[in-house]
């Protein structure tokens, strides 16, 4: 049997991978580590799994939803991200798509945005998923780089210098995974400014960790200083990560109705419509509730936060260091630590040892980290920030440990 040269060219997802490692190890009885989830460990508040309990009662619950998602529902999403973001209806003419997660939305969108040989523009760290999908759909990642030293803001002068006539869509993630940054004000309304330069390209905006700011300032978005970019801004969002419900398969795509209409045709052909129980259950409950949720949530990662900051300044590594404030991961940048001796054959040498590095931290230590290139962040690793304070603050003693072995 010979597979497509499609999926021939694209990597496994490199996160579901470790974590899979992680789990077999600790079933084979090892103490390890895990820092790949990329998803909270709690579960949902109890007044929407009342919902859902609730909705099981519904011969409907059960049944086919309409393609573009029950109507009520999507009606709420959209009027959730109007009154979030503070924006005019008037004029406004987005629909809503909803999906089996934020995945499979974005996935909509390039199935329906991008042509073979057109070129999206990725800002590193990126969601590993971005390229993949975006070489499914045969089109061509342009990538710009941005490191610490940066504090992980791309600058704006490289991505004008990407822009081509080819240049279809950019994609934008803040909060981002995996640095756990999101970008300033002043870059966002920057970034609007430049696009106000390219009429013909598609803003889409990820913004499925934007209720995870764990410091302020909140995230901000380029079409809320620049309104008239919303006629070609796509928002990706869901539940998975804020209702800390990435097993329930919802995310919504909010975009111009051209788009909607040309996803919910799309849909309608590969998936049909998502979770009809989950669905009604969102109808139904109270979104309000959100935010009192994720207080205790937000508590808990600004405490882990500064466990790290701790043990990095204990162990000597805070130049390390950069103050995360959003979605729940960490860049660790090996580099910057007497760790990457042990791999570089010179000071020269600029090879990604990422892979060789975390797997040594995973064998010699338990600790599984992901490693960075798979974000476009070489030497580095993304960190989860979820755990329970005292397993996170064993598993980073460990982490200083093998950090700050001198090399041979
Ligand atoms: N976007 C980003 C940046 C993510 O990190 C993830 C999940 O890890 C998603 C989208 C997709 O989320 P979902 O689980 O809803 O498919």
């Amino acid at each position: 049997m010979f597979l497509s040269s499609r999926v021939k060219e694209i990597e496994d997802s490199i996160t579901l991978k470790l974590n899979a490692k992680a789990v077999a190890l600790t079933e084979s009885g090892r103490n390890i580590y895990n820092l790949t989830a990329g998803q909270l460990p709690f579960r949902p508040q109890s007044e929407f799994i009342e919902t859902i309990r609730g909705d099981l009662n519904f011969l409907k619950s059960f049944q086919y939803s309409p393609v573009a998602g029950f109507p009520e529902l999507c009606t709420k999403v959209l009027e959730s991200w109007i009154t979030k973001r503070d924006i005019d209806p008037s004029g406004l003419d987005h629909g809503v798509v909803i999906s089996n997660g934020g995945k499979h939305a974005i996935s909509n969108v390039l199935w329906s945005l991008i042509d073979p040989g057109e070129e999206v523009i990725l800002l590193t760290p990126y969601w590993v998923t971005y390229p993949e999908l975006i070489k499914i759909c045969r089109g061509i990642p342009i990538v710009i780089g941005a490191n610490i030293y940066d504090a992980f803001i791309p600058s704006l002068e490289d991505i004008r210098k990407a822009m081509s006539a080819k240049t279809k869509a950019i994609i934008i993630n803040s909060p981002n995974n995996p640095s756990g940054i999101h970008y300033p004000k002043k870059w966002m309304e920057d970034l609007g400014e430049l696009l106000l330069e390219y009429p013909d390209v598609v803003l889409i905006s990820d913004e499925i960790y934007s209720e995870l700011n764990y410091y302020d300032p909140k995230p901000t978005y380029p079409y809320e200083f620049f309104p008239e970019l919303l006629k070609r801004t796509v928002i990706i969002d869901g539940i998975s990560k804020c209702l800390a419900a990435t097993g329930l398969r919802i995310g919504f795509t909010i975009a111009p109705k051209k788009l909607t209409q040309a996803i919910t045709k799309m849909q309608g052909q590969t998936s049909s419509g998502a979770n009809s129980l989950i669905q009604r259950a969102l109808i139904t409950y109270d979104w309000s509730n959100w935010s009192s949720y994720l207080g205790p949530v937000k508590g808990h990662l600004r405490r882990n936060c500064e466990i790290l900051m701790e043990k990095l300044r204990e162990a000597k590594l805070g130049h390390c260091w950069y103050q995360s404030r959003s979605a729940f991961y960490y860049l660790i940048d090996f580099g910057q630590t007497p760790a990457i001796d042990h791999y570089r054959s010179d000071k020269d040498d600029s090879a990604d040892y990422s892979h060789q590095i975390c797997d040594a931290l995973l064998e010699d230590y338990g600790v599984a980290v992901v490693p960075g290139e798979a974000f476009g962040a070489p030497n580095t690793a993304r960190l989860s920030l979820v755990l329970e304070p005292d397993a996170f603050r064993e598993a980073i003693d460990l982490l200083m440990t093998f950090l700050t072995k001198e090399g041979p």
